[in-house]
């Protein structure tokens, strides 16, 4: 059974998310503050974490950066619960690298939706374990990602961005098709999402991000290979 923690101090609403999730099939854990947040996450070690930015004790973004030091947290998918009025916190958020947000109010359908992908996105894709291309190398069974055989750390959803494109090099990728293909849905709010996981996953590349290219009004693409 896969676990979500949920950090929300909002008592009614971390028991209507945990409500629905159990309904669902899934184990849940509630905590109301960011310190206990991050002691629980790093201990228990859930398969998704759900985080409320306002929070006492330590707010979300504390807890978020505290989770990403951590060997045991740093690849745990995070999906961040913010207020409708709070559209930066909702930036910012992203470019701190959260994998998804949500804003509240939301519906538990809605919520279904980003959980049951960010999951999916976690586990191994089908087809052949392994895949190079270029100085890339995805093992598809634990998500572990190489460049010229040295390790790389990329989280589930850069991994899935980057074999994505890889898999399809030489062709442009509309934005939509990224966005279906690893978010799981598209609507015009999360493509900055795109954007921002792009930018990280460039940086991430060192000087191999120049593969990546953005392609004006399309999405982006990354070129053939030689080898
Ligand atoms: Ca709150």
């Amino acid at each position: 059974m896969q676990r979500i923690l949920i950090v929300e101090d909002e008592r009614d609403i971390a028991d209507l998310i945990g409500f629905n999730l159990q309904r669902a099939g899934y184990e849940v854990i509630k905590v109301h503050d960011g310190i206990e947040g991050t002691e629980v996450a790093m201990l228990e070690r859930p398969d998704l974490i759900l985080l409320d930015l306002m929070l006492p004790g330590r707010d979300g973004y504390a807890v978020f950066r505290e989770l990403r030091r951590d060997p045991r947290t740093v690849n745990t998918p995070v999906i961040m619960l913010t207020a409708r009025a709070q559209t930066e916190d909702r930036i910012q958020g992203l470019e701190a690298g959260a994998d998804d947000y949500l804003t509240k109010p939301f519906s538990p359908k809605e919520l279904m939706l980003r959980v049951q992908a960010i999951l999916k996105r976690s586990e191994a894709p089908p087809g052949n374990v392994d895949f190079t291309h270029g100085p890339f190398r995805f093992d598809k069974n634990s998500l572990k990602f190489y460049i010229e055989n040295h390790p790389a750390d990329l989280t589930s959803t850069e991994f899935k961005l980057l074999l994505f494109l890889c898999e399809r090099s030489g062709k442009p990728q509309d934005r939509n098709d990224l966005l279906r293909s690893v978010w799981g849905y598209s609507d015009a709010t999360n493509s900055r999402t795109l954007d921002t996981h792009m930018k990280r996953l460039r940086q991430k590349l060192g000087s191999y991000g120049s593969l990546v290219e953005t392609i004006r009004g399309v999405g982006y693409c990354v070129g053939k290979s030689n080898t």
